[in-house]
Parts: structure tokens; sequence; C-alpha cells
């Protein structure tokens, strides 16, 4: 016993004189990762971000004790590439999880998040954190892709939308929504897996929410000890909507405002977590969304307030979130009206743990880390609105130019706009006033900075285009 211990020390003070730099570089206190990642919650859908009816205390107290960022954007306007772009800091233009056909990954989809690509908890891994994906995944469902081969150590949610595998098939429009506005847990055989096994199918919706929060405190309270990294990407707001019989008809925005009360609800349970554990100051929690409301769905989905467009588009309404980041004594309470993106966690987080972010490849987002701090105005300038294969539009500092735009879903054509539709997003966050005729030299250097952007793009192979051989069909 005596010699082994001996041993260790040896091995320990060895790896001083070998690794030193790599300790050296390591900051005192790294703080934990936690990302709360709602499913089409709308800009204008809490309280504190407008809402006049749906009530959000838990989020509101965040917000006030936190930063509540008002040009936070995800990085596309559907789920499958809004999820890529998040884990892995790069646009899905990069990493083939786009399409202009499919848009997102189904149930019959071959591809995924290639291997080869970098995720946020594979990095986090590289310095001890203990990591664990809760709720929707989105980026493939193929043994090959599921989040145990991404870098986290445990899993437990749905793999993909909520309203997937569909038992029904509505001959109308008015069929459909009737399925939505008493929906029925057999109604979508959508698995609920525990790591790589099904648990349970179809998943019982209504205790959704509640459950991944369960499963959140758990993982959080095992690893109270030790840095973790916390992906927590709740299924709902996404249509159809379940809520748990406590949140039942007790929104005046009806059921759309129950399911965004009980999310809001279990914020709560979960920050409440951290307080009563002493982690709330070292843990940095971030509250965002995947994409804009689902405005197809009429009052199923929700709204983007005072910003124009939807869930599917690239007006600011498809991708600006309401976005919220919290870690009492470290972030500067306030509001910050800088560009950010989903884009921007990767760099942020390596920044704060103290690992290397990949530089082997090109990265799309920017460490915000300062602007947290209340010590500088955030690095990002510009914003890309990518839609599929095309870039549509682009943000430079207040001014937003429209090269291309499009129904969110309506199947319509796209038009193209020579000179571009021009919007300064400070004066006008609806996108009402095209100002491109007061403005050539703003359009001039817009279309500079996407010429040069796309032109740094090569060509990779699309993931979300693939489809499975029948019989490989569960
Ligand atoms: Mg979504």
């Amino acid at each position: 016993m005596k010699k082994q211990t001996t041993i260790l020390i040896l091995l320990v003070h060895l790896s001083w004189l070998l690794f030193p730099s790599i300790i050296a570089a390591a900051p005192k206190q790294t703080p934990n990762f936690i990302v709360i990642f709602c499913d089409d919650l709308g800009y204008g859908d809490l309280g504190s971000f407008g809402n006049p009816t749906i009530r959000t205390p838990s989020l509101d107290r965040m917000a006030a004790e936190g930063q509540r960022w008002t040009s936070f954007y995800a990085a596309d306007s559907v789920c499958t590439p809004s999820r890529a772009a998040l884990l892995t800091g790069r646009l899905p233009i990069r990493t083939g999880m786009f399409s202009d056909t499919r848009r997102v990954l189904f149930p019959d989809s071959a591809g995924g998040l290639p291997s080869s690509e970098i995720t946020m908890a594979e990095l986090l891994k590289t310095r001890g954190y203990a990591t664990a994906a809760i709720g929707k995944w989105h980026l493939g469902w193929q043994p090959e892709f599921l989040p145990m081969k991404q870098g986290f150590d445990s899993y437990f949610g749905i793999p993909y939308s909520n309203d997937m595998d569909a038992t029904f098939r509505p001959s109308a429009r008015s069929e459909y929504f009737n399925f939505l506005k008493n929906p029925k847990r057999e109604y979508w055989n959508v698995p609920l897996m525990r790591n790589e096994q099904i648990l349970e199918r179809p998943a019982e919706q209504t205790t959704i929410t509640e459950r991944y929060t369960d499963e959140a405190i758990k993982f959080i309270s095992a690893n109270k000890s030790k840095p973790f990294f916390l992906y927590l990407a709740h299924s709902m707001p996404h249509v159809p909507l379940f809520r748990s019989k406590k949140f039942e008809n007790k929104s005046a925005r009806g059921l759309y405002g129950d399911v965004i009360e009980e999310l809001d609800a279990n914020v709560g349970r979960l920050l409440d977590t951290l307080r009563h554990l002493k982690l709330d100051r070292k843990t940095l929690v971030i509250f965002t969304s995947d994409n804009g409301p689902w405005a197809t769905f009429e009052e199923q989905g929700g709204s983007a307030g005072l910003l124009r467009g939807a869930k599917g588009g690239t007006y600011e309404g498809g991708m600006r979130e309401p976005t919220i980041f919290w870690q009492p004594g470290v972030i500067k309470p306030g509001v910050v009206t800088d560009i950010g993106s989903t884009l921007d966690l990767l760099p942020t987080f390596c920044a704060l743990a103290g690992v290397k972010a990949p530089a082997d490849r090109a990265l799309d987002g920017y460490d915000l880390s300062e602007a947290l701090r209340g010590r500088g105005r955030g690095p990002r300038q510009t914003m890309f609105y990518w839609r599929g294969s095309r870039l549509y539009a682009a943000r430079h500092g207040s001014f937003k130019a429209h090269f291309i735009t499009r129904s969110e879903y309506g199947g319509e054509p796209e038009v193209t706009h020579d000179p571009p539709l021009l919007y300064n997003l400070d004066h006008d966050p609806s996108e009402k006033w095209n100002v491109a005729d007061k403005y050539p030299e703003v359009i001039a250097e817009i279309r500079r900075i996407a010429e040069a952007h796309k032109s740094g793009i090569p060509p990779v192979e699309n993931q979300l285009d693939k489809r499975i051989a029948v019989s490989r069909t569960r």
C-alpha cells in the first residue's frame, strides 16, 4: 500500500513536469454549464420579453438576476440545423446538417451529425467535465449518431421532434388541428430513450417537462462536487402541446400558455436546486430556444412579439430568441443589446473552462465571456441567416440586408431582391421600413461581407437528405 502511495505521489509530481503548460493554462475555478434549450419558443413568449398574459416568474427572476440579451440568435430557423450549430459552434452549411428539401431529420433519415465534428461536450470532457444530454436530440437517431457518440456520458429523452411517428393520417388541415387541440399520447408513437435503449413508446408527453427536469436535478446532485455540463433540450413548446394535470387550464393564454408556465416552473426548480446545493455562483446557466414560434399552428404556436416572421424563415422572428444568461456574482445583471448567437456558446465555454477551441476547422462563434462579466461590448458584429444551402440575409451592426426572402412554410418560390431589402434593426426591429435607397454604402459593405463569407465555405456531404432503407425502420 505504502509503495502504491509513493508511486502515485511521484506520478502527480511528474505530471507537473510533463504538462506544465496545460496546468498553468487552467483557470482557478472552472464553472459548470447548463444550456436550457426550448423548442419553438417565440421571442415574445416570456413575461420578461413582453408577453402580456403568460406568467413566467422564475424566468423573469432569472432575467433580473442575470443578463437579458435582446439580439441573440439561433443559427438557423428550424430544429436540426440549429441544434447542430449550438453544439459545434459551426454553421450547418459547414457540417452538412442542412437541406433545401427536408430541412430537418425525420425518423427515416439515415444521416446525423458526423463523428468528425467536435461538440462542446467532447471539448469539456477533456477537462474532466461530467456531461449529460436530456431532452430532444434531433441530430440523428441511428446508433452511430446518438448523444453518447457525441461526448455525452448519458442521455434521456425523445430523440427527435415530438410530432413525428404520427399514427393517423388527417385528410385535411382542420382535422390535424383537431388532433392538436386535444392531443393524446397514442397519436404520436415517439420513443423515449435512456442512453441507447428505448424506455417507453409512445412516450408519455404530459409529464415530459417535469421528467426531463427530474433527470436534470438528479444529474446535478450526483455531480455537485465536480465540473459538469448539462444540455437540457426541452421538447416543449413544439406542437403537439402537452402539459401535466397541475398546469391544465391555468394560463390566460390557453394550452400554449399552460405549457410555457410549466416550463417556467421547472426552470425555477432547477435554479432552486443550484441555490440549495450552493452551486448557483459556480454554474453558468443559459436559457434560449432553437428557433422562432411555429406560426403555422396559429394559437397552438407562440409569438415572436414585435418581430416579423416565425419559425422556418429568415426574418427576425424566425431566429432571434428570448435569451437569458445567469450566474449570480459573476454575470453582471442587465439588458444587453449586443449581437450574440448560440454559435458563440462553444467558444465562450472553451474560454471559461480553459479548453483550447479546435484550431483545425472554421468556427463561426465568438467568446462572449468579457461581455458576460460586464467588461466590454460583445465581439460579434455580424450574423448570417442561412436557409438550407442559400444565404438569404446578413446583419452587420444595426443593418440587415435580405438578398432573398421566402414564406416560412408556404411553399411559394423564393424572391430575390436586388438591391436587397435593408432594415435598421435598432430603429425598426419589426423590419417594416426598407431603407435600401438611403444607404447604398451599407449595402455595398454587407454584400462584401456576405460574399467573403460564402466563398470561405467548402462543400460538404449533405446529412439531411439521406434516407434509410425501409427494412431498417424501427
Ligand atoms: Mg424547433
